[in-house]
């Protein structure tokens, strides 16, 4: 087995849900929810066609917005 812990990088929570082949923790994996429901519907019926390795580009997508939203250091442009 692999990915014992949450598979975004700085995450030390235990894993809740698989997410691709990989895991995530409970909080990762309810933003991930919101980041595919903000795609549209047509994604989330997409998605649930998917395989798993179909899954893990979404997956690397969704992972980048994530650490540029939880590095404070990061420039990012507040609304
Ligand atoms: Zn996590």
């Amino acid at each position: 087995m692999h990915d014992l812990t949450c598979m975004i990088k700085g995450c030390q929570s235990k894993v809740y849900a698989p997410a691709g082949t990989h895991s995530v923790c409970r909080a990762h994996f309810l933003s991930y929810l919101t980041w595919r429901r903000r795609k549209g519907p047509q994604m989330f019926m997409r998605y649930a066609g998917m395989t798993m390795e179909e899954r893990d580009p979404l997956v690397g997508d969704w992972a980048n917005t994530i650490r540029e939203e939880e590095t404070p250091t990061a420039s990012t442009s507040k609304p």
